[in-house]
């Protein structure tokens, strides 16, 4: 379904990031979660992509799978790094043959120690564009075309400093077409709003969902400060989990206890939807909706 579609019907909207796995046991556990995901009833799920290379081709297999098997509806993520027009064009053909009817559009990270190859794309604005320029030649069956998501930093991208010419950065994104931002993980709920609050001032329109990933464990919590540098992870949490850090059960408790009370204020404070990354696994994000009291996304849209 469209995300414009997506938005009009559902007020509040709940979706789950997986990932392709990389060995085939893989598949196997991943669909064991994904049909405990399903009874959540989330809006739509997305599925990422590996700027790197190896595991490019896992995302479309991925996401067709989902199609095929599951009544979830799959958004793929596309990285325009490392890509020429010409292989994109071939990607979003692909998608546009099997009904996908979104792009989570990004730029994507050159992975450590692999040399940039031919690249025909500086950011995720010039892949926005691309999706619609192959839209504008008639090869989405939808006359709308791909419904865009786009990225957005509340603690900021690394990259840029200067906060308010990222926030220009992300305006154009926003005018080139995108229906979505799906923001970067963070902790600390008062970056969020304050962020919210700034792409109101600089004219953003487009509907905005929270990143949420709950810390399940200490390797978990040092990866996603490698990984979404620039997000600040508050005192208080930190705390709390170098109080439990000689039981991993205990800072799993803490992570989704932690999560729960970012979920449940943004709830509280009219958000338009939460993004999970789950990782794949689906007891941290179950327990969340447990601890928020509801069986699935339904009840959070009351
Ligand atoms: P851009 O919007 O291109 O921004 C990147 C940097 O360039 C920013 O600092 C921005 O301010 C700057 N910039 C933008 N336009 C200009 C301009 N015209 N001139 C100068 N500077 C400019 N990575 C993956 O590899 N695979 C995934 O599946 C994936 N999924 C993600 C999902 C979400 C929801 C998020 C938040 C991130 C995801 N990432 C993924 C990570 C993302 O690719 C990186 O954070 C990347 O560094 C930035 O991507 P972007 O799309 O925000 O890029």
């Amino acid at each position: 379904m469209h995300l414009a579609d997506v938005l009009a019907r559902d007020s509040f909207t709940a979706s789950f990031e997986f990932f392709p796995p990389k060995q085939p046991g893989g598949w196997d556990a991943l669909f064991g979660s994904i049909a405990e995901f399903e009874s959540l009833k989330p809006s739509f799920v997305s599925v990422t992509y590996g700027a790197g290379g190896s595991t490019r081709q896992f995302t479309h297999d991925l996401v067709v799978r989902i199609r095929q098997e599951t009544s979830l509806d799959a958004i793929p993520h596309l990285t325009c790094v490392n890509h020429t027009t010409g292989e994109i064009d071939e990607i979003l053909t692909r998608y546009a043959r099997a009904g996908v009817s979104n792009i989570l559009a990004l730029r994507g990270d050159t992975p450590r120690g692999i040399a940039p190859t031919v690249n025909d794309f500086a950011h995720a604005l010039d892949l926005v564009k691309a999706v619609r320029a192959f839209e504008a030649r008639g090869l989405h069956p939808d006359q709308r075309g791909f419904g865009i998501a786009v990225a957005g930093y509340p603690e900021g991208h690394p990259e840029t400093p200067n906060t308010l010419t990222q926030m220009d950065h992300l305006k154009s994104k926003c005018d080139a077409g995108s229906d979505l931002v799906i923001s970067q993980l963070f902790f600390d709920n008062h970056a969020f709003f304050d962020w919210r609050e700034r792409c109101e001032l600089a004219g953003i329109t487009t509907p905005i969902l929270a990143g949420i990933m709950p810390i399940t464990s200490i390797a978990g919590l040092k990866r996603m400060a490698d990984l979404a540098g620039g997000t600040r992870f508050p005192a208080a949490l930190l705390r709390a989990v170098r109080r439990a850090q000689d039981d991993p059960e205990s800072v799993a408790r803490v992570g989704v206890h932690w999560a729960t009370e970012q979920c449940r204020s943004l709830l509280d404070h009219g958000v338009r939807g939460i993004h999970f990354y789950t990782l794949n696994k689906s007891d941290a994000t179950r327990t969340i909706y447990q601890n928020l009291g509801v069986r699935s996304s339904e009840a959070l849209r009351e």
